[in-house]
């Protein structure tokens, strides 16, 4: 298991904050959706569907929000709060695939809330 403390550990606080942790107390890991690393999960952002409408999706997409708190009910998708994480989950179709929906998916309030460009 990586936990991705050797190559990446200067670029953001978040990977002191893990790093920092880790050795002291395991916290429970979930896999990221994009790079596939497992790490603690609270360096990684919770996706949920929106199923408000009976589960049903509303005009076609699915709409994914992001869960910060990681409240929300039902089930989630896990990724690195960064864009080279949510790129690879969005290229891999990864987001539908680990929250078990059909069709397309509607990832602008999960890309607005990492604050990137997704068209
Ligand atoms: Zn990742």
């Amino acid at each position: 298991m990586s936990l991705g403390l050797g190559a990446s550990t200067a670029a953001y606080a978040l990977d002191w904050y893990v790093a920092d942790r880790t050795g002291l107390r395991a916290e429970p890991s979930r896999t990221c959706v994009g790079c596939r690393r497992s790490d603690s999960w609270s360096a990684l952002l919770r996706v949920v569907a929106d199923q408000t409408e009976d589960g049903r999706p509303t005009r076609g997409a699915t709409i994914l929000l992001p869960d910060p708190r990681r409240r929300k009910p039902g089930r989630g998708a896990w990724v690195h709060p960064t864009p080279e994480c949510f790129e690879l989950a969005v290229r891999r179709k990864a987001f539908g695939r680990a929250l078990h929906l059909q069709g397309p998916v509607d990832l602008r309030p999960v890309a607005q809330h990492l604050g990137i460009r997704h068209s």
